[in-house]
């Protein structure tokens, strides 16, 4: 097994004032081709410290990527950082040195002497070329280890990635299966809790992750063969499909509204949203059935639509109420075959309220949530309940299924 780690560079990375996005592209990558990451970490333009983390990663792992601070300044480091680490001098390579050159004489320019840097190379190092920039990458071998260095903009460091870095790394031949399994109304630990001892096993390993749809269980086995791998992982896979049963709405790129979809089966939504800004509407934009949004907070307008006078008074507009007499009005005034609505408070005075509610000619349900949080959150938190809502009434079996 190769163990890798990632050292993320520049100082602001480490302030924050970029998110590291780098380092999420390249753990994905190498997770997906069977190589371990034992750690990421973020360090800031000093060279001290720079050269030391690389000496230290040195000693625990086979792969060391480092990203950013190739270019030509004085707070670029990672060139005499890798080269203060393995005890190395870099000297200009006139080959790199021509290329860089040449770059700038295509467009009318002299190179500016500080870019110099940018041709260094230390012995153990190979320079892997930048087809979309000025900053060329190094890859080195040294001791049986390997250290990459790219430079920090995405696009680059993608490019060189895959087209440099992949094809020199001696990667394993393992076959990685894995399928995420998407639930809905259920914390994460009592996903915990229904899994048991299955989160402790390596192979086929079993994690959650909560996500804004909800709790998300990722089920991966790795094995010489694909089919070796599809055997390790298929019992484990029917086990968590069926101690997860209904909570469960979909798996891998299936979507909450894709799953709404589905379960219309032919049938259509209407939907009124009050204080939820559209939030629902939006996800449901692009899906089969979804026919017809009204979105608005103005009072008349949702007497108009199905709300009773008597309920705005009494339990006002934020009420179960309101929003089961609003999913009655989605079929009656929008023409659907079944009505969806959500009721939220997004902010001020009881803000995190929300209530949701279906209706079908054959029955109507209807949940209320209190979470606190930012108003985009709240309606996005509403939008996504009701949108389970709707799944677990209209799925195959209906409610009780
Ligand atoms: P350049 O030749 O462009 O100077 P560089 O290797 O010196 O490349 P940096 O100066 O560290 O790279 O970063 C350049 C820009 O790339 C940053 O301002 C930022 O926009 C982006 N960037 C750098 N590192 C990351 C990262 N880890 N995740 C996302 N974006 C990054």
């Amino acid at each position: 097994m190769l163990i890798a780690e990632i050292i993320s560079v520049g100082t602001e990375l480490l302030f924050g004032e970029i998110v590291d996005s780098n380092a999420a592209f390249l753990a994905r990558e190498l997770g997906s081709r069977g190589v371990t990451l034992h750690r990421k970490t973020v360090l800031g333009d000093n060279l001290e410290r720079l050269t030391a983390a690389i000496h230290t990663a040195l000693g625990r792992a086979d792969l060391l990527i480092l990203g950013g601070g190739l270019g030509p300044t004085d707070d670029d480091l990672t060139r005499e950082a890798i080269a203060a680490a393995l005890n190395e001098t870099p000297q200009e390579d006139p080959e790199l040195l021509a290329w860089l050159e040449g770059l700038y004489t295509a467009r009318g320019r002299t190179m500016p002497q500080i870019n110099r840097k940018q041709a260094w190379l230390i012995p153990s190092a190979q320079a892997l070329p930048n087809p979309v920039g000025t900053a060329p990458g190094w890859f080195v071998t040294t001791g049986g280890k390997m250290i990459v260095a790219l430079p920090g903009p995405p696009r680059e460091m993608q490019r060189m990635w895959r087209d440099q870095v992949l094809p020199r790394l001696p990667l394993p031949s393992r076959a990685l299966l894995h399928t995420t399994i998407h639930t809905q109304g259920i914390g994460e630990s009592n996903v915990a809790e229904l899994l048991g001892d299955l989160t402790k096993a390596a192979n086929p390993s079993v994690a959650t992750y909560a996500r804004k749809t909800g709790v998300d269980v990722r089920v991966a086995a790795s094995a010489d063969t694909d089919a070796q791998a599809r055997e390790l992982l298929a019992p484990v896979l029917g086990t968590v499909r069926a101690q997860l049963g209904n909570w469960t709405w979909g798996e891998d790129t299936q979507t909450l509204a894709g799953a709404v979809s589905a379960a219309l089966a032919g049938r259509s939504l209407g939907v009124i949203e009050a204080g939820s800004a559209g939030a629902l509407s939006t996800l449901l934009a692009d899906e089969a059935g979804f026919l017809d949004a009204a979105v608005t907070q103005d009072h008349r307008r949702l007497i108009t639509l199905g709300l009773t006078p008597v309920t705005l008074h009494d339990a006002g507009l934020v009420s179960e109420q309101a929003a089961r007499e609003l999913a009655a009005g989605a079929c009656e005034h929008l023409g659907a075959d079944i009505g969806l609505a959500v009721a939220v408070q997004a902010s001020g005075e009881g803000a995190g309220q929300a209530h949701a509610a279906l209706h079908t000619p054959e029955l109507q349900r209807s949940i209320s949530l209190n979470w606190p949080g930012d108003p985009a959150q709240i309606r996005e938190r509403a939008a996504v309940a009701a949108l389970a809502l709707a799944y677990r009434v209209l799925r195959p079996g209906g409610w009780d299924a």
